[in-house]
């Protein structure tokens, strides 16, 4: 995420190393690799010369400081700075209401249909509640199956009404149906065009009039750079909109979007999407982008992403089959599956402080479990639970049927072979306190 705008930021600091003490001229040049930084990144000029004349005027102000370097007190002001360019505190989405509803707009392909099923999804399994997911799109009868797959995807019911032509009509209807059937969020997902025209302004605006959400969100695609906030503008002129969502994070950003959009229509970027699955949401929290942004990791996220896959009474069950050696390939493919969950390697070791640079030149493949989880399911569930019994003829056989090499299939064999030994020497005396630390 924003590897280049990290790159030259890095560089910008590297001016201070070396250097007992900030002053104006280590200064002055720092902030213009700085804002050169932030100009590349596709953020407006006007903002990056406020940005640095705010970093100047603190830096030079705490020159006093000696107990910090210099350098990394400028980190910690760009920061800050960062921090609340990109809103300051995160801001949470008001589920007030019975039902609660949410008006999704934004240009097509900006990702709202995804969107909307991720916020569902969210809303469902981690905030507890009953969501009504609507199609509102009256144009594309394409858009309101893909809506429907997605609903069936994560098992929120969708409401669509083919023959209606009238979206306040069917928004309306689908809030009735929500109050008659117990749903307590409403999602509606409205029609979007390639480029913003006056047709779909006052479609969206007509419908925002009559349904009165809790909360209408702008959905934009962080790829389009400045682009995306000239969009957010004009939907934010006519529709006074809460928050925004910024989608495909996970792409080849440079990170404009993410740094502009408050300043410019000051309102709280609420989530941002992070790859095409259902999973891929997560909670803008601006301190924690700034220190993605300056190469700290996320370690927070990180963290939280763990724990939301953790499963006390599955951990427990596994410790019992590590104790009595019966923990096979099943049991393996099972802890690769919650992995993925926790989203793409690429954006995992993102997380990871100081591996985004350390391995930016590293090619990380999206599905990086793709030819172990082929050899597993080459192999018989007796051999999967009993990997002893895999002698040369089983492993031919494996790796023909999973189109790997029988060197891949030794390998495979062979490290879980060694990561048996050491969950079970884990489990051992002293043992215990390991797994503890590991949140075992
Ligand atoms: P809509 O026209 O605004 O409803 O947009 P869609 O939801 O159909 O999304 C357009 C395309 O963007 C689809 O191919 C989605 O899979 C993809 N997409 C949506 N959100 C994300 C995201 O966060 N990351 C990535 N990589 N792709 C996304």
């Amino acid at each position: 995420m924003f590897q280049n705008l990290s790159d030259k930021l890095d560089k910008a600091f590297h001016i201070l190393k070396g250097h007992g003490k900030i002053t104006e001229i280590n200064v002055a040049e720092t902030l213009k690799e700085v804002r050169r930084a932030l100009l590349d990144a596709d953020v407006n000029f006007k903002i990056a010369k406020d940005f640095t004349t705010r970093v100047k005027e603190k830096a030079l102000g705490q020159d006093v400081l000696t107990t910090l370097q210099p350098g990394q007190l400028m980190v910690k002001i760009v920061k800050d700075e960062l921090t609340e360019l990109m809103g300051g505190e995160a801001t949470g989405i008001n589920l007030s209401g019975a039902p609660t509803v949410i008006l999704m707009s934004g240009l097509q392909g900006s990702g709202k249909t995804t969107f909307s099923g991720k916020l569902a999804h969210y809303l469902k399994t981690k905030k507890n509640k009953k969501p009504l997911l609507v199609a509102c799109d009256i144009y594309r009868p394409a858009a309101i199956n893909q809506l429907h797959v997605v609903g069936e995807q994560i098992g929120v019911e969708v409401y669509s009404e083919p023959e209606n032509k009238n979206p306040v009509d069917i928004a309306q209807k689908a809030i009735q149906h929500a109050k008659s059937n117990g749903y307590n969020v409403v999602i509606v997902d409205t029609a979007g065009r390639l480029a913003i025209d006056e047709q779909m302004m006052n479609e969206i605006a007509q419908v925002h009039q009559a349904i009165k959400p809790q909360e209408t969100l702008f959905v934009v695609d962080a790829m389009t750079g400045q682009d995306a906030v000239n969009t957010a503008k004009a939907f934010n002129d006519r529709l006074d909109f809460d928050g925004v969502i910024l989608t495909k994070l996970d792409g080849d950003t440079r990170g404009g979007a993410a740094l502009t959009i408050k300043s410019v229509v000051n309102k709280p970027i609420k989530f941002i999407g992070t790859g095409e699955k259902m999973e891929a949401l997560d909670v803008f929290y601006p301190s924690r982008m700034a220190d993605r942004i300056l190469g700290m990791g996320d370690v927070v996220s990180l963290v939280e992403r763990a724990q939301e896959q953790y499963n006390e009474e599955e951990a427990r069950k596994l410790q019992k089959k590590i104790a009595k050696n019966e923990f096979g390939f099943d049991d393996f493919l099972a802890q690769i599956q919650q992995i993925k969950k926790m989203g793409s390697m690429k954006d995992l070791v993102g997380m990871i402080p100081g591996a985004g640079k350390a391995m930016k030149d590293v090619e990380i493949e999206d599905d990086a479990f793709k030819h172990i989880e082929a050899i597993i399911y080459s192999m018989t569930p007796k051999e999967r639970s009993k990997p002893a019994i895999i002698d040369m003829k089983r492993k031919t056989r494996i790796a023909k049927g999973s189109g790997r090499k029988v060197e891949e299939v030794n390998q495979l064999l062979k490290q879980f072979e060694q990561m048996s030994k050491m969950m079970k020497m884990m489990q051992g005396p002293g043992g215990k306190n390991l797994m503890r630390m590991m949140g075992g």
